[in-house]
């Protein structure tokens, strides 16, 4: 088997950069290890950036996102008894826009299924070899049997855990870490919330946040211990820890409904430097992480791809190489931006297990200053609506 590009991963960050490439000509194979099923109902990232939905409809995805996208136009920030709104649509005349991540993937496979393009689903990846030779190759298992792909081009788009990044040899990524010494418990519950926006706590049993999937799914989450299980939380415990972290005098309390998934997430920043080496470049969570306190993970994904799959048409179309080899650094300044405001948004937000008196008072007083003053609250407006995206040809 030989393709133009290999793409190891199906989840938004491969897809779209097959997607894209199948438009502008390019052969790829996407070979991913889980089944479609696994692929493309995991409840994971629901915000998008104003940049991402135009990337979205440029390239021929945007009519459900049209459909059934919810705009949100404010953020409530709750914190000493009183909630604080920041209207960033105002601020900026762009908006957020949720729709669930399972929903662009499965606009995705869509795509690939009506142009005819097979996903390889259930293909684990074993390894990949002559990353700096011109015909590099990716292995992987197919019932059990080890095929080889043969390809110019890998892109790592294998997530946190992927093995693309084990190709590199040592030595040549510095790898910049922080992990959080707390937790997210996340909960879907059958529910609409009380109003449209995505709602912040910071209170002093933790962070709180109430979100949505759609008009009557609510996505909830809690601060909790790093080593916590979500068997530890029953739904009373969820449903009055919600009340006390999240329910203001000046704000509708939030209402209950049937939860139907709990799960924990680690809260980390993570960066590899660079995110090329050779003929392989890394996309998405394979090359950088956030907390997800800022909303950010998913849109860096698709903020890469536009980097990467224009860069790959210049190579093939104009033989030009110049946008590959700069492609770690283009797109590295964007990502230590986002890697700025995620960890600026996780410490603001988060209880520290171990915070001074003092620094948990500065804590507000600079949350104050985000959410009452015009220029903190423009601050925080610009990077969440989001920093620019490369502009498609
Ligand atoms: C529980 C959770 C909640 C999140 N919530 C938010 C949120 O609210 N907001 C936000 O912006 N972001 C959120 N994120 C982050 C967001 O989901 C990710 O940033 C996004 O999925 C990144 O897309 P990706 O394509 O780079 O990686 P992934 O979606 O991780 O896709 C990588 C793919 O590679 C495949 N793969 C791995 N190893 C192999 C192999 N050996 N062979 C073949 N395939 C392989 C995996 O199966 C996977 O399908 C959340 C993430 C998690 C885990």
């Amino acid at each position: 088997m030989h393709t133009q590009v290999a793409i190891v991963g199906a989840g938004p960050a491969g897809l779209l950069l097959s997607h894209m490439l199948r438009l502008a000509g390019i052969s790829s194979v996407v070979l991913e290890r889980g089944n479609r099923d696994h692929v493309g109902t995991r409840m994971r990232a629901g915000g998008l950036e104003h940049g991402a939905v135009a990337l979205l409809e440029k390239v021929g995805l945007g009519q459900r996102l049209k459909d059934i996208g919810l705009i949100v136009e404010q953020t409530d920030f709750r914190f000493d008894g009183q909630g604080h709104r920041v209207d960033f649509a105002g601020m900026t005349q762009r908006c957020f826009t949720i729709y669930p991540q399972y929903e662009i993937v499965s606009d995705l496979l869509q795509a690939h299924a009506q142009a005819g393009q097979e996903i390889l689903f259930d293909t684990p990846v074993t390894r990949i070899t002559g990353v700096d030779t011109k015909q590099p190759r990716v292995y992987f298992l197919k019932d059990g049997q080890e095929h080889e792909l043969s390809c110019d081009f890998i892109a790592g788009c294998d997530g946190y855990h992927g093995p693309c990044k084990q190709a590199i040899p040592e030595g040549v990524l510095k790898v910049y870490e922080e992990n959080y010494p707390f937790a997210w418990l996340g909960i879907l519950a059958e529910v609409a919330p009380p109003s449209l926006e995505v709602a912040y706590s910071c209170h002093e049993r933790g962070f709180a946040m109430s979100s949505f999937r759609a008009p009557e799914i609510s996505r909830l989450y809690l601060q909790c211990p790093v080593d916590d299980k979500s068997d530890n939380w029953s739904d009373d415990r969820v449903w009055s820890e919600l009340h006390t972290r999240m329910d203001v005098p000046d704000r509708p309390a939030l209402i209950e409904g049937r939860i139907t998934q709990k799960s924990v997430t680690a809260m980390k920043n993570f960066v590899i430097e660079p995110m090329q080496y050779g003929q392989l470049f890394m996309a998405g969570d394979a090359a950088h992480i956030v907390p997800p306190t800022g909303a950010k993970g998913l849109n860096s994904a698709l903020a890469d791809i536009s980097i990467l799959a224009p860069a790959f048409s210049a190579f093939y179309q104009r033989g030009d190489r110049g946008p590959l080899d700069r492609y770690s650094e283009t797109a590295l300044k964007r990502v230590w931006q986002v890697q700025r405001f995620s960890a600026d948004m996780c410490t603001l937000l988060h209880r520290f297990p171990d915070t001074s008196e003092f620094n948990w008072r500065a804590q507000r007083e600079r949350l104050r200053y985000m959410t009452t003053d015009p220029t903190g609250a423009l601050t925080y407006a610009e990077n969440f609506v989001g920093l620019p995206f490369e502009e498609p040809a």
